[in-house]
């Protein structure tokens, strides 16, 4: 049962924004950084955001040349660029909000590993490097085959390598406990172990039906509200396209001389590594098991997995002796286009979903652009 102050502290806000992932936290920011009189509550039903703001890898990346390549095929070249485009925007504007320091941000590059039966023409790279030149003011991507021997990667099943220079990575658990501090620090309101359950237009304002934990329930009343869920949003809007995946991915136990700083990429992006102070962290492997994966079951695929640590010991780091640390999963969501959905669903309901795994690159962004739309 709620108190009276309970109930009128908490019971009416100008803005509900569900969940606390990054999209959620910076559609707060954004929208506290342009109207700081607006009072805002975020309803998170999980003790820390419980999709896959806390759960990525931390590459703070725009795409892997195949990956374009590959976009470019499914969705032309002015959409693809678009998006590479979103992502470096999004990128500069989570560290102009937060700065490098408190993202863990290191811009140490990486690249493309390519399989033998892999190939990517020089004039591919060149018309890339010309694409992506407007953005980077700088050639982006440039075939180096002698960093798989500095790397220590596995020549005899390898081809190639595309250095990518313009990529960075993110320590994600820093910077989303800062991002959080950050919005908190802006007057937001965060209620954690707040699951919302329905969402419905009642004579001109949005009643938001809430389960809190232990065993409480209320009706919180808003202008305004946004669903920030990513990958469970079907439960609010059954009609949007969004297909919920898992990631797998893992960590090693710190490995004295790791030869590789960066991240890297392979099998056009559905594979991922990098370092984290001498571990390797690498995830990856849906499309190994597509079906299996469209859940937001937050659990271990042991045959991803079992993948995982095979491709690490005989790709990665076929020289050197690691071991295991920590498996875990996160849960992204995806539709038939790569683009994310942003959009007014109702009267003074709205929605940012569907960041298509490059939550970290856009995720401010989207926030940004929903804020906007909001405050229209
Ligand atoms: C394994 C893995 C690796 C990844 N690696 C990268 C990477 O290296 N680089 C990159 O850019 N992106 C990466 N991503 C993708 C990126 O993490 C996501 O795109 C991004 O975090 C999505 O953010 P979000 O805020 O939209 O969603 P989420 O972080 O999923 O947040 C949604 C929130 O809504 C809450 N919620 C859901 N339903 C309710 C409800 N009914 N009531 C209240 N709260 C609710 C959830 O608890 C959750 O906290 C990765 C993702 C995974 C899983």
């Amino acid at each position: 049962m709620l108190s009276f102050w309970e109930i009128n502290t908490f019971g009416r806000y100008d803005v509900a924004i569900v969940g606390s992932g990054i999209t959620g936290l910076s559609l707060a920011c954004s929208l506290k950084e342009k109207n700081q009189n607006l009072k805002i509550v975020i309803l998170e039903r999980g003790t820390f955001p419980t999709g896959a703001s806390t759960k990525n890898a931390g590459f703070a990346c725009f795409g892997s040349a195949c990956e374009i390549l590959s976009d470019i095929k499914l969705m032309g070249e002015e959409q693809a660029l678009a998006l590479v485009e979103k992502r470096v925007k999004g990128l500069q504007m989570l560290r102009a909000r937060l700065g490098d320091d408190k993202l863990g941000y290191l811009a140490q590059g990486g690249g493309e590993l390519l399989f033998k039966n892999e190939n990517v023409e020089a004039d591919q790279i060149a018309y890339l490097n010309k694409l992506l030149y407007n953005i980077h003011q700088q050639e982006v991507f440039k075939v180096d085959n002698s960093k798989i021997d500095t790397y220590g990667f596995n020549k005899n099943i390898l081809s190639g390598f595309i250095n990518n220079s313009c990529e960075g990575q993110i320590d994600t658990g820093l910077a989303m406990h800062n991002l959080w501090q950050y919005t908190l620090s802006l007057g937001v309101d965060i209620l954690n172990g707040a699951d919302v359950q329905d969402i419905y237009d009642n004579n001109d304002e949005i009643n938001i039906a809430v389960n809190l934990q232990p065993n409480n329930s209320y009706i919180l009343k808003a202008s305004k509200v946004a669903v920030c869920t990513n990958a469970f949003t079907g439960m609010f809007f059954p009609d949007l396209d969004i297909a919920p995946g898992r990631g797998q991915i893992l960590v090693t136990k710190p490995i004295p001389d790791l030869k590789f700083k960066g991240i890297f990429h392979f099998d056009d992006g559905y594979f991922y590594f990098r370092d984290y102070y001498n571990r390797v962290i690498f995830g990856g492997g849906r499309n190994i098991d597509f079906e299996k994966e469209t859940t937001t079951d937050i659990a271990i695929n042991e045959d991803i997995q079992q993948r995982l640590s095979y491709y690490l010991k005989e790709l990665i780091l076929p020289h050197e002796s690691f071991e295991i640390d920590h498996r875990w999963a996160g849960i992204m969501a995806f539709g038939k286009d790569k683009t994310p959905i942003i959009k007014q669903v109702d009267k003074n309901i709205y929605a940012a979903c569907r960041l298509n795994g490059m939550g970290i690159a856009i995720g401010s962004l989207i926030g940004e652009e929903l804020a906007g739309m909001m405050l229209e």
